[in-house]
């Protein structure tokens, strides 16, 4: 099979990344395996995907994503309070404590303590980088076509180290 020259739709891209938010790098695949992922099916976010096409092998790209391309904008209607007594002794009640709760059918979400009240604690569900610019710098580490089977699921199946 030849080897694809650009990506494009139905191939499997392994790419190096860095994210920087604020200033910040909130993550990096350096020091790790690039992530991999089918273009075009939406497994990662729209505002980076689209600016891959064409890319080839060994290319590097610095991709800024807005808010709306990235993970959302913030949700007003993310913020929920919460009864203080509802809360188990051992969480410190303290704005930026991470939590796992359950919708009610049992689906763990995740939240952040906002605000602590007199009665009531304000718990924040927004993805925490929602509002944010992402600042992508990527760079092609491999392309191969993927399999009918990963077309059909929409991800990529690890086949081990080739060598
Ligand atoms: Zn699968």
């Amino acid at each position: 099979m030849d080897e694809p020259l650009e990506v494009q739709d139905g191939q499997v891209v392994s790419m190096d990344y860095t994210l920087t938010v604020d200033g910040e790098i909130v993550d990096t695949s350096e020091n790790h395996e690039p992530i991999q992922f089918v273009q075009g099916t939406g497994n990662i976010i729209p505002g980076l995907e689209r600016e891959l096409y064409g890319m080839t092998i060994g290319d590097s790209k610095e991709v800024s994503v807005s808010a709306a391309d990235g993970y959302g904008e913030v949700s007003d209607e993310a913020y929920v309070e919460v009864p203080r007594t509802q809360f188990p002794a051992h969480i410190p009640l303290e704005p930026g404590t991470a939590l796992q709760v359950e919708d009610q059918s049992g689906q763990p979400l995740f939240a952040r303590i906002d605000s602590v009240g007199g009665e009531t604690v304000r718990l924040d569900f927004n993805h925490p980088l929602a509002g944010k610019q992402l600042h992508f710098a990527v760079k092609i580490a491999a392309l191969r076509d993927a399999t009918a089977e990963e077309l059909d699921h929409g991800h990529v199946h690890e086949e081990g180290h080739e060598h």
